[in-house]
């Protein structure tokens, strides 16, 4: 589809552009065969209040980050494979219009399009990204992925408990599982989820109940396969 575009002067041109944008704060993004397809502004659900990001799509990876100067300066790069990648339509709320999810198997957060056709645009240069990418390797579109955090905002009370109501001394924490927003109490466990992180992440009381039943099935399904006579 763009493949014919990889080894121009003015792809390689515009990626030193980002490149440039990003300074030291950012990776390094030619690399062979890779296109940068476009770039916008769309504004990402944060766990305070929605904030403008800036995103650039490449044929295989979608790289966003904040805004210093728009089109001179950005930081906080983050990269995501567009492999992992699905994406899911949602319904308008409030304060925030033509939404959608993007969902990886580290990290699944909200963004918003300015109109309904530039949300359209975007998800449909995603999906055939996605389509084209997953055609080349042969792998699966990913089914599992991260759970979104829940914004602050979203709640004034622990959604595990439902008694906690939360302060200025009474932190707000996330489940990292069901990214719901829970109070110390409902959150006191720790749980190793290596697909998330090599350390273990703070889960709700319900999630870790159901993570000890899930790692106790798999290790018991586990010895079965290896002691087949017992
Ligand atoms: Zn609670
Ligand atoms: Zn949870």
């Amino acid at each position: 589809m763009v493949d014919h575009l990889a080894n121009t002067e003015i792809n390689s041109q515009r990626i030193a552009a980002v490149e440039n944008c990003f300074g030291a704060s950012g990776q390094p993004l030619a690399v062979p065969g890779r296109v940068l397809l476009g770039e916008g502004i769309l504004t990402k659900e944060c766990r305070k209040k929605p904030k403008p990001r800036i995103f650039f799509l490449f044929n295989d990876i979608l790289v966003y980050g904040s805004i210093v100067i728009n089109k001179r300066k950005y930081n906080s790069q983050h990269i995501i494979p567009l492999e992992d990648v699905t994406l899911e339509t949602l319904p308008d709320t409030l304060q925030m219009k033509n939404r959608w999810m993007i969902k990886t198997s580290k990290k699944s957060f909200v963004v918003s399009a300015a109109s309904l056709t530039e949300r359209k645009e975007w998800i449909s240069h995603l999906e055939e990204c996605i389509r084209h990418l997953l055609t080349k390797t042969g792998r699966q579109p990913s089914t599992e992925h991260a759970a979104p955090w829940i914004p602050d905002k979203a709640t004034d009370i622990c959604m595990r408990c439902t008694q906690t109501k939360f302060s200025t001394l009474t932190r707000r924490h996330h489940c990292r599982k069901c990214g719901f927003v829970v109070c110390g109490d409902c959150s006191r466990q720790r749980f190793l989820m290596p697909r998330l992180s090599p350390k273990p992440l703070r889960v709700c009381n319900l999630c870790y109940r159901q993570l000890l039943l899930t790692q106790k099935q798999s290790s018991r399904s586990q010895n079965q396969a290896v002691s087949p006579d017992c």
